[in-house]
């Protein structure tokens, strides 16, 4: 089992090393991932500048690769035969979740995307990590082992292909934990608010800023697991087509 772990935060974050230490009991590692934080980018392809891979080093002294591509070059480039032939490709961990609407956002969750289009699962891992204490760092460790027995739970079962899966982890010990639920997405209450400043030049800019988002806190979604305390695991899927409204503009007759 050959698993490229990668992520969105950049090849220096924590959550990554996490993620590669859970995955290595599991199969044979490589680490590919962006050298910045491409947190929010979505699903990139790069294809007007050329592409950097350099090797590096995480912080427990194992090998890896970095690119100054986005999160979904980092799948792209060892899919395409950089590295030989990878079974699962594994993203994470994100330092805060990614859920509802999240996903077309994320680039955690664009990376797996990019891995299921090549046809190899693909399994984004984010942490609620925005519910800890404040001022302390985030702890991975149990998030790292939620990941690595959904993993070895996802190498004894079979995937359909096509599905990527979503999961997020609450900010919780392993044994407070509740359990884990299959869920869907569920709404976010986005509050961006646009913050126009003024440059030394006395030109306008602007910040997208405003407070945390939200969510709408209903059952069997992936917001109300991770508020009662469950791991939720979305399957998602890349049709976006919106299948009852392909009836409602069947009656629009359109005349060419
Ligand atoms: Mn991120």
């Amino acid at each position: 089992m050959h698993i490229l772990v990668t992520n969105d935060d950049g090849v220096q974050a924590p959550g990554l090393l996490a993620l590669a230490q859970a995955m290595r009991p599991l199969g044979k590692v490589t680490v590919c991932a962006p050298d910045r934080n491409w947190s929010a980018s979505g699903h990139v392809k790069t294809l007007e500048r050329p592409i950097r891979v350099t090797e590096t080093m995480l912080a427990d002294g194992t090998s890896a690769f970095m690119s100054d591509g986005a999160p979904s070059d980092c799948v792209a480039l060892p899919l395409l035969g950089f590295v030989e032939k990878v079974d699962l490709v594994v993203s994470g961990i994100n330092p805060y979740s990614n859920i509802g609407h999240d996903v077309t956002y994320s680039g955690t969750v664009t990376a797996a995307m990019e891995a299921v289009i090549s046809g190899v699962p693909g399994i984004a891992f984010s942490l609620a990590s925005q519910d800890r204490p404040a001022n302390t760092p985030a702890d991975y460790g149990p998030a790292a082992q939620i990941a690595n027995v959904i993993v070895k739970k996802f190498m004894d079962e079979s995937l359909a292909e096509g599905v990527v899966l979503n999961v997020n982890i609450p900010y919780l010990s392993v044994e407070t934990m509740q359990g884990m639920l299959i869920t869907r997405q569920g709404l976010r209450v986005y509050r961006d608010a646009l913050d126009k400043r003024v440059d030394p030049r006395g030109r306008p800019y602007y910040w997208i800023g405003g407070e945390e988002p939200t969510g709408v806190n209903e059952e069997g979604t992936d917001v109300g697991a991770l508020a009662s305390g469950y791991v939720s695991i979305t399957p998602l899927q890349l049709d976006l087509t919106n299948y009852k409204a392909m009836d409602v503009l069947r009656k629009w007759k359109f005349q060419k």
